[in-house]
């Protein structure tokens, strides 16, 4: 039979495992692995203590790669080939892996580990075992064990040895739904998807919530939204999308509050609608893109004046970031050109020709205390309607539309 690398063995960071459940860490990998590829029917994913195995069954290998790259809790994976656990199959598999293996070769070293402790040969001497056949069967190597060009590792474990040469670089982090969840507040900005990745990436559940107002804002800013929070399900699986009707609110915040706080009222009622979706959702905090001092609305003065209508967390994973470092992730996680098309979401809207960029609480209150924007915020909150992205083009509400 021929032997071919049809196995991507997956490593996940055992630092990270620290005073966590580790059983619970790998089901949940697991799971977020299988739902990466699940437009790859044939490969199996199996678990074994420490590691994931993605069986390829005949699958391509390239798009499964760059899949596995975005999965949060892997720390690096590698195409392995799979030999049976006696000498001659793993003499022969590591050979052949050497062999397959594309890139520079002059020199290389072999790194055993046996994770099955009942395997007769210890690491010490199968190493020199398996360095010795691939020696013998190439011209022009040598074995460099300070700094080799390839690296062939062999995992001997119960169910076989696992042979592979290099690896790739996860995406770190925690795996998503290791974490509770948070509510992301998605504009179509550049900034909201940023912050929402970043928040996946330390295992928490995102579900989003936009504020829109028809028919000042229009379906394709809507739309642009859920695009971005369709993206994000790469990260993470499927996203559910809460969309506010804010216009009788904004237009209650218009007419009532002094232009130079329309921005903070404004702020402070989005504010107190996704707290209280975040009750509701059992959400346990909230996210935002905000970065300190990057706009008016964004000085500490404000974050201040606003965060006074919550008692829940409010993470801002990019509050020390410049605008520059936030592109180049957008970019990474590809948001970005959807981020920077034009249609205006509900902020740009009614934004008033100046805010106060040093509001206070005590006048925030004292303004909406002028009007009785309650009705408003219930009506905002019984109208909300929920779609759920699932990294497939079409959401849900399309295909009701379909149907
Ligand atoms: P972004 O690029 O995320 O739009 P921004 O730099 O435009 O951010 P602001 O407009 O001040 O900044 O918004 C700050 C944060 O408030 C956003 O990052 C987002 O989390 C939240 N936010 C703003 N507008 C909306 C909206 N229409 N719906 C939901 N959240 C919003
Ligand atoms: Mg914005």
């Amino acid at each position: 039979m021929e032997i071919k690398y049809d196995h991507l063995l997956v490593r996940f960071g055992e630092l990270a495992l620290k005073g966590r459940n580790r059983n619970e860490f790998e089901k949940k990998l697991k799971e977020n692995v299988r739902h990466a590829l699940k437009e790859h029917p044939s490969v199996k994913i199996k678990r074994t203590y420490g590691r994931i195995m993605v069986e390829l069954h005949g699958e391509q290998e390239s798009p499964i790669i760059e899949k596995l790259k975005n999965v949060f809790g892997i720390s690096s994976f590698s195409l392995a080939m799979k030999a049976e656990n006696n000498e001659e199959s793993i003499k022969e598999t590591a050979l052949q892996a050497f062999l397959q293996h594309e890139g520079k070769k002059s020199t290389f070293k072999i790194e055993s580990r046996r994770a099955y402790k009942d395997f007769p040969i210890s690491t010490r001497d199968l190493n020199p075992l398996i360095g010795t056949h691939i020696l013998k069967n190439t011209e022009n190597v040598t074995v460099d064990v300070h700094q080799p060009d390839v690296e062939v590792s062999v995992e001997v474990r119960e169910q076989g040895t696992y042979i592979s040469c290099g690896r790739v670089e996860g995406a770190g982090g925690l795996p998503v739904g290791t974490s509770a969840k948070v509510m992301l507040m998605l504009s179509g900005g550049i900034d909201s998807p940023v912050a929402g990745y970043l928040t996946m990436k330390r295992g928490a559940t995102v579900e989003a919530v936009h504020f829109h107002s028809p028919p000042y804002t229009n379906e394709r800013a809507r739309k642009k939204v859920e695009d971005l929070a369709n993206l994000l399900t790469a990260f993470g699986g499927p996203v559910r999308l809460h969309i506010v009707p804010f216009t009788n609110l904004q237009k209650a915040i218009h007419e009532n509050i002094h232009s130079n706080y329309t921005m903070t009222i404004m702020r402070r009622m989005m504010l107190r609608i996704t707290d209280r979706l975040t009750a509701e959702r059992r959400a346990k905090a909230i996210v935002n893109g905000e970065s300190l001092g990057q706009v008016a609305s964004q000085t500490l003065e404000s974050m201040h004046a606003i965060n006074e209508v919550t008692t829940c967390p409010i993470l801002r994973p990019l509050v020390t970031m410049d605008k520059l470092e936030v592109i180049d992730i957008a970019e990474k996680i590809g948001t970005y050109p959807i981020s920077i098309l034009p249609y205006d979401d509900c902020c740009t809207v009614f934004l008033p020709p100046e805010s106060v960029t040093k509001p206070t609480r005590e006048k925030a209150s004292r303004f909406e205390k002028a009007f009785d924007f309650e009705p408003f915020i219930e009506e905002a909150l019984q109208n909300i309607e929920m779609v759920t992205l699932d990294g497939s083009n079409k959401n849900e509400k399309e295909m009701d539309d379909l149907l």
